[in-house]
């Protein structure tokens, strides 16, 4: 592949300590478009009359569930939920006793569903949405296939979505479980985001390891500070560095 694949490749193959922060990158190569769908925000806006970042605020759920169901189903859970090499890579790490913790904010539960155990999901999970009542929790399965408004089989009331919307807090828990996680690893491995995007930018403070890697579709401002970085194709890349 080049040099720094290579170096991270002998990196992998003799840590004991990684731990991985995955980000939206990973998701988009599976063509998941995310609860804020960013790359796609003109074309919401045309068809919703909303942008998509008020779409998925708290305000806008409170008051136009309806809207918002609509946009869950046929944005978010745009296309099957399905696991890519990068997720089976990361299975690998952890089988191998390398991987410690992985930590996203994406929403989509795929690195469980790989089979990896530890992961942060700082953003909550579409497979998570829960009764405002009686707390019973709903997969996006049942999400996807409700007519209208998906509503708790037993109260009839309408589900909360399992993910944090814009203008909600972020889980204090999960927040300290990752930099505590990210303050304990030896190399820290952000793959599908750049340094400078939020979650990275807060986290990598806690971390004062050995080694810095980023991988990611293109090089960003800010991945200078990595110690190695390798840009391409994600599912090839991780392939190749888990392949020690
Ligand atoms: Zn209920």
């Amino acid at each position: 592949m080049n040099a720094a694949a290579d170096k991270i490749r002998e990196i992998l193959g003799q840590s004991e300590n990684v731990v991985v922060i995955g980000g939206l990158n990973v998701m988009r190569e599976s063509g998941l478009n995310g609860v804020r769908a960013e790359h796609i925000a003109y074309d919401i806006e045309q068809e919703y009359g909303y942008s998509n970042d008020e779409i998925v605020s708290s305000m806008f759920f409170s008051r136009r569930v309806d809207t918002f169901y609509d946009y869950y189903k046929k944005i978010i859970l745009n296309k099957e939920l399905e696991i890519t090499p990068v997720h089976e890579a990361m299975y690998k790490l952890q089988q191998d006793g390398k991987l410690d913790a992985i930590i996203t904010r994406t929403v989509y539960s795929l690195y469980r569903k790989a089979g990896c155990e530890d992961v942060i999901e700082m953003h909550g999970s579409v497979e998570e949405n829960r009764c405002p009542v009686c707390g019973k929790e709903f997969d996006s399965e049942y999400i996807r296939q409700a007519k209208g408004i998906p509503v708790c089989d037993v109260c009839q009331i309408p589900l909360r979505p399992g993910f944090t919307l814009l203008g909600e807090m972020v889980d204090n828990g999960k927040m300290t479980m990752s930099s505590n996680a990210v303050a304990e690893a030896d190399v820290l491995l952000i793959v599908g985001a750049s340094l400078t995007a939020p979650v990275c930018q807060h986290l990598i403070k806690y971390y004062t390891g050995e080694y810095m890697i980023v991988i990611n579709t293109e090089e960003k401002t800010g991945d200078e500070k990595a110690d190695y970085r390798v840009y391409g194709n994600l599912s090839q890349i991780m392939t190749y560095v888990t392949d020690y």
